[in-house]
């Protein structure tokens, strides 16, 4: 005698006969004792049919009018599947997300819940009935008479509302039921011998979600990690169980502000890391892997890894280190520093470490060094003992650009310049001067009422894989700005105008060359946006770029972002290396790269996105040789 949530995702109610197929899977629930509400989608592919329409008749929807059209999607199938259950004799009743109460903010098109309204729901359930309930839409909280409006969440927001209702409700289970039996090591449709996962964690689960894995809406994964939610996904089309995404059991919250809770659950801070850089290595296939995988036979942790491009022709790597490291790490960066104006053959880099004595007289500390003087095409390492790490980590910064923005912002006022900047969804780290620590994490912990606590040195579960699962992302677009002052405040000013046009900027990263202009050293910033929101940030963009001299800004959307997430990578060596290498040996060029705890995204070509995610899926073993998947329509 459970209370289950039940979600039927768009295909899974695409057509009258799987309406009815639906309403004998929940009739069949009900009759093994259990008390159900369902939440539906709108019929496959009728929303995006919707947004055509307004599409046809005007170039720029009025985002209110938007709501109010894409919200009948799902409204005509709480009406049929009510219909259906009640052709099979099971008393059923259909709610919109206004009759319900699913109040949100008055955000159209991309509101969050603040709050759901369980009385009438606890009810109709009362009286033996089914609620079918509308997903993806809710209603605001006409707040001191406010007029009442019609909202809607966002593309895929059903899976949210589900995931909502179960929170609100004390749901003992909320099953998610799709087109594909469960959570895959990727997308099935993509790589075809994906392998189904049985459990997942809600961190390797959010991390994959908003990465490019669009099995799970990333704001219901996140609600169902600060609720407790249980979930499960599985397929409509079968009675195999599916995949568990595992919630931790955490302490209960309040249900008003819902997903409007506080955003950052922690600071957190590393003093055991140094920060090797290597300036103007050559753009091309094989050259991270090489470096990495020299590192990783070396023994060597890295943390963070930050790549960007510069000038077209070299890139720079800055990456960080454990602190006892350094020597090594420095004397692998070095002679492969060599290597490169050699010839590139095979494994030049192995056994470069531990020569000690190979180290560089230009390996001095980044603020040691005057100006950028040496020639164009020399590798230079330059390495610094002196920085700190310091993150902010929440589920509720998901969607939330403000946040990271206020972050840079506050160190800005305070003095402090970042150095790296590395972003998750769940996670903001910048390293800094080591001096500077103790006032920052103060600032941080006073700017967003937590507490502060060391990174937890986690010693890797040696049954657990080091990736769990691949994403791939054709949906960003990748911008820079050039020649940007290098001075506190500067990323503060950038992301906090992003973020008041409603950007999410992911993968940040700060290029480790500084170029004198008119005696100012600058330095570039780039980073990946959302398509849709490209045309915006690049106006938000230029009109920065104005304001400061010689500054340009680059856009590129043909652009695919790789991924590879796992809670195993945390302490084992060679996990980055790993993907690099498979890209390197499909000559698949690295643009951008960025970590952050428990994931590495690559930036490359866009035409080359789908093999870079073949490639990345076979490095790891994630194949499952014995069967393939198959996914009806
Ligand atoms: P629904 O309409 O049921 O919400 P979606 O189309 O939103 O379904 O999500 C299901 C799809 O997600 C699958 O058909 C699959 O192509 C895609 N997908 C992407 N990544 C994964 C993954 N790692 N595991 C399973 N499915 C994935
Ligand atoms: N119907 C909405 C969409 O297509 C919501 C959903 O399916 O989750 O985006
Ligand atoms: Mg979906």
């Amino acid at each position: 005698m459970a209370l289950i949530v039940q979600k039927y995702g768009g295909t899974s109610v695409g057509s009258v006969e799987r309406i009815k197929a639906v309403a004998a899977r929940v009739k069949a629930t009900v009759d093994a004792g259990h008390t159900l509400v369902v939440v539906v989608s709108a019929m496959a592919k009728e929303t995006d049919k919707l947004v055509k329409l307004a599409h046809d008749i005007s170039s720029n929807p009025c985002r209110r009018e938007m709501d109010v059209l894409l919200s009948t999607g799902e409204q005509q199938t709480i009406a049929l599947l009510s219909m259906a259950l009640q052709a099979l004799g099971q008393s059923a009743i259909s709610l919109t997300g206004a009759q319900v109460g699913i109040e949100t903010e008055p955000a159209h098109t991309r509101a969050r819940i603040i709050n759901i309204q369980t009385e009438r729901l606890e009810r109709h359930l009362k009286e033996g009935k089914v609620v079918v309930v509308a997903g993806f839409q809710g209603i605001t909280q006409g707040l001191q008479g406010a007029d009442l409006e019609v909202t809607t969440l966002g593309r895929g927001g059903s899976d949210t509302s589900a995931v909502a209702l179960a929170a609100a409700l004390k749901a003992d289970l909320c099953e998610i039921y799709t087109d594909v039996p469960g959570v895959f090591t990727t997308d099935p449709r993509l790589v075809e011998n994906a392998s189904l996962l049985t459990e997942i964690t809600c961190d390797e689960m959010l991390e994959l979600a908003s990465l490019g894995a669009k099995v799970l809406h990333p704001r219901a994964v996140e609600i169902a990690r600060n609720y407790g939610v249980q979930m499960v996904v599985r397929s409509s089309w079968s009675d195999a169980p599916g995949t568990k995404v595992i919630a931790p059991g955490g302490s209960p919250r309040p249900l008003h502000n819902l997903e409007l809770g506080r955003p950052v659950d922690g600071v957190r801070f590393d003093l055991d890391q140094a920060k090797v850089a290597m300036l103007r290595v050559a753009d091309r296939p094989g050259i991270a892997a090489g470096l990495f995988s020299a590192m990783a036979r070396q023994g060597v942790t890295v943390d963070l890894i930050i790549q960007s491009i510069h000038d077209g022709n070299t890139n720079d790597i800055a990456f960080t280190v454990d602190r006892p490291s350094l020597n090594q790490a420095e004397a692998v960066a070095t002679a492969f520093s060599v290597m490169l104006h050699q010839p590139l053959k095979g494994d030049a880099a192995k056994g470069a470490a531990g020569k000690e004595d190979s180290r560089r007289e230009g390996a001095r500390p980044e603020s040691a060094r005057p100006e950028d003087t040496r020639p164009e095409d020399e590798v230079e390492v330059i390495l610094d003992r002196d920085i700190v790490k310091v993150s902010i980590v929440g589920a509720g910064m998901i969607g939330r650009p403000g946040i990271a923005a206020q972050m840079f912002q506050v160190l800005a006022e305070a003095g402090i310049n970042l150095q790296m900047i590395s972003t998750s969804e769940v996670n903001v780290s910048c390293t800094i001067a080591a001096e500077h620590c103790d006032r920052a994490l103060a600032i941080l912990c006073k700017t967003f009422a937590v507490d502060s606590s060391p990174n937890q040195v986690s010693t890797p579960d040696p049954e657990s894989p080091p990736v769990r699962g691949v994403a791939l992302d054709l949906k960003q677009a990748r911008l820079a700005i050039l020649r940007v002052p290098d001075r506190p405040g500067m990323a503060a000013q950038i992301f906090q105008e992003l973020a008041a046009a409603n950007i999410s900027v992911d993968m940040i990263i700060q290029s480790q060359r500084s170029r004198p202009i008119r005696g100012e050293m600058t330095r570039d910033i780039a980073f990946t946006v959302p398509q849709i929101d490209l045309a915006i940030a690049q106006q938000t963009l230029e009109a920065i770029a104005q304001t400061l001299d010689n500054a340009e800004v680059t856009a590129d959307s043909d652009v695919a972002k790789v991924s590879i997430v796992g809670t195993g990578m945390l302490g084992r060596p060679g996990v980055a290396a790993r993907l690099f290498e498979a890209l390197a040996a499909q000559s698949i060029n690295i643009q951008m790269i960025a970590t952050s705890e428990i994931r590495v995204s690559c930036v490359v070509s866009k035409d080359q996105g789908a093999d870079a995610l073949k490639a990345a899926h076979a490095a790891f073993g994630l194949e499952d040789l014995t069967q393939r998947v198959e996914i009806p329509g």
